[in-house]
């Protein structure tokens, strides 16, 4: 529980885009900070922050809302855990109230699991440095590859004793229940066996006499271990990881992106390599923007987590027949997601810290930058290597390749492929050409197939969006509509000032806000949206007005109508930049609303009222050819009063609102 007070403090200091940009790399356009949606696959950006009003939306997959939705909705925080990290960040005290029992019990889940892990992070990496066996095991272990204690300290690194239950004895103690404990993997628990006889140990710690590595979420909360063995024991496991918990899932976890985000998205570029201590070890020389797939070979979900901070990966692999493997696998996946994928291979026998550790870190940076080949001409030299002079199989490679160029989404990039590995194959161009053009038909079909069969995964947005302008009509009514809609909520408290004559012949000044002109004109004419969604906004809208004579925009942010929220926050957010093309294309809009907010105002009702009206009348005309007589007359009657309105409206066009100066 968090007070009111407390709550309202947070949502002032917090930025928006500050904080969406801690987990996606964010550009400056304009009002804007746009970037590549972190909730669907995208390639091009179509993720808007709009840090004036605080909300962000994307426009592909329709997800919005303000800083504390986004994380909830991107680190899967509740709604207090939410506050509590946006209040970290900012450094605002929060009073604590007292919780129901119900909230208790919620929070005390998943944080019993975060806490326990970060207790255990602390007691191992203590236990590293003044723990005798620690010290004599780990952390000369960890100097032996030449680590620093500074790195050491920056990746969080520690020591579990070789002792059956050290730790969870120690956190036994310290009052961590048996449940958190297992439930992290952190300790394990045997029942009797089949016999009914106890195991010697009962209870035992999964990672005691290893080196911890510990895992990190984005925003640095641990998640899990990876603890390795420094003893020969050719039964142990070299590594040992967390099991998946409701806080760790291996497959979504990319190790040390937390502390290599930053540089990543700096250099636009991500170096993967194979393991904890090449991460740990790259860093160490100065290359940051390195991470790992721990504990699993590469997934589409760990590709997706680099891509939000940048599209270019080179893949390190050591030089022998597993690493090979190992790049081979990962090559479809990372091209599937439109990854520019470049490779590194190391002398047969060095990884990059075995490498790093001989030559020092400016040679390692050196061969990196002089060494980076082309992935898919990687795998041809590998395979025809297997081929050797075998028909059939060198046409299976063929046609390997063809699909694996298939797969490159740039077409220039694709031709690129396509001379160079003709030439390694001794094929000529056309007829690889020919194969990737076919390999791309086949994929297409079965991606058809697939999005036929299963329903789309994420709701459809039913509404056109901005940068797709789809007129219903002849005209862009639906458009227009938008805009006011927009205007509504953008600018409804903005003042206008409306000048007259009195009757006495005396200038006189009226004082309208936008929402107050545009719902007052609706009315008046006794108009209606068309849209439903707009309509919804222009009622309550009016019910706002009615009631406390403003707009208050919040009520949309926050409404329960996942539909309305969502259009009502892509009007809100700043699309200018898109909309212009397609608006300046119909010639009824001006740049810069806010600089002539009173000629748009009365611009986009004429047009909007004009529109309608043409509508409303061709509607009824329709209707005329069906209709008994006394319909008819209704019919007429109303087209002669619509008619009357537009002409009228024609004459009053451009004078309706006079600017104050
Ligand atoms: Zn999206």
């Amino acid at each position: 529980m968090i007070d009111q007070e407390t709550i309202q403090r947070i949502m002032d200091a917090a930025h928006i885009e500050e904080v969406v940009g801690e987990f996606v790399s964010l550009k400056k356009r304009g009002a804007n900070h746009i970037g590549c949606c972190p909730f669907h696959n995208e390639k091009t950006p179509s993720f808007y922050v709009s840090p004036a009003k605080g909300i962000y939306k994307c426009f592909g997959c329709g997800e919005a809302g303000d800083v504390v939705k986004f994380l909830m909705k991107h680190e899967h925080y509740t709604y207090p855990e939410a506050l509590r990290w946006l209040a970290d960040k900012y450094h605002i005290e929060i009073k604590e109230e007292e919780l129901t029992d119900e909230e208790k019990q919620r929070q005390t889940e998943r944080d019993g699991l975060f806490h326990v892990s970060e207790f255990a992070q602390k007691y191992f990496a203590d236990l590293l440095f003044s723990n005798e066996m620690g010290r004599a095991v780990g952390l000369s272990y960890f100097h032996q590859r030449g680590m620093s204690d500074e790195i050491i300290k920056r990746f969080g690194l520690g020591y579990c004793l070789d002792e059956w239950s050290n730790f969870t004895d120690h956190a036994r103690k310290n009052g961590y229940s048996d449940e958190v404990l297992e439930k992290t993997g952190l300790t394990i628990f045997k029942d009797t066996d089949e016999s009914g006889t106890a195991p010697k140990h009962r209870v035992y710690d999964r990672f005691r006499g290893r080196v911890m590595f510990p895992i990190y979420s984005i925003s640095g909360r641990v998640l899990g271990f990876s603890g390795r063995i420094l003893t020969s024991d050719k039964k142990a496991a070299k590594y040992v990881n967390s099991p998946d918990s409701d806080i760790y899932n291996k497959s979504r976890i990319l190790y040390g992106l937390f502390q290599a985000r930053a540089a990543i998205a700096k250099a636009n570029k991500c170096y993967l390599v194979e393991g904890n201590v090449d991460v740990v070890s790259m860093h160490q020389s100065g290359v940051e923007n390195t991470v790992a797939s721990c504990g699993t070979s590469l997934t589409t979900e760990q590709i997706r987590l680099i891509k939000r901070y940048t599209p270019n990966v080179t893949v390190l692999y050591d030089g022998d027949s597993a690493g090979i493997k190992a790049a081979l696998r990962a090559v479809d996946l990372l091209f599937a997601e439109g990854m520019h994928v470049r490779l590194v291979l190391f002398p047969d026998g060095e990884d990059p810290d075995s490498y790093a550790q001989k030559y020092g870190s400016a040679q390692l940076q050196d061969y990196l930058a002089n060494h980076e080949d082309n992935f898919i001409l990687f795998k041809i030299r590998v395979l025809l290597d297997e081929v050797k002079g075998d028909p059939i199989r060198k046409a299976e490679l063929e046609h390997e390749t063809a699909r694996s160029i298939a797969l490159v989404s740039d077409m220039l990039e694709r031709n690129e492929y396509i001379r160079q590995c003709s030439h390694l194959l001794h094929v000529s161009e056309d007829a690889l050409t020919n194969a990737v053009a076919k390999a791309i038909a086949t994929k297409s079909s079965a991606d058809k197939t697939a999005a036929t069969e299963t329903p789309a995964p994420e709701k459809a947005e039913a509404e056109p969006q901005p940068q797709t302008p789809q007129p219903t009509a002849s005209y862009p009514l639906p458009e227009v509509e938008r805009h006011l809609a927009k205007l509504l909520l953008n600018y409804g408290n903005e003042k206008l000032y409306q000048t007259y004559k009195d009757e006495d012949g005396s200038e006189r000044e009226l004082v309208y806000t936008v929402a107050q002109v545009i719902i007052g004109e609706m009315l008046s004419e006794q108009l209606s949206f068309v849209h439903p969604l707009c309509q919804r906004i222009l009622e309550q809208c009016t019910l706002m007005i009615d009631l406390t004579g403003s707009v208050d925009t919040s009520r949309f942010m926050n409404s329960n109508d996942e539909q309305l929220r969502s259009f009502a926050i892509s009007l809100m957010i700043d699309t200018y930049t898109l909309c212009e093309e397609s608006w300046k294309k119909k010639d009824i809009y001006t740049p810069k609303i806010e600089d002539n907010l009173l000629q748009d105002v009365s611009d986009s009702l004429g047009t909007f009222k004009s529109m309608r009206l043409a509508q409303m009348i061709a509607e009824r005309r329709e209707q005329l050819r069906t209709a008994n007589t006394e319909q008819q007359q209704q019919l007429l009657a109303e087209i002669k009063q619509y008619t009357d309105i537009s002409r009228i409206l024609a004459n009053k066009l451009g004078q309706v609102i006079a600017p104050r100066r």
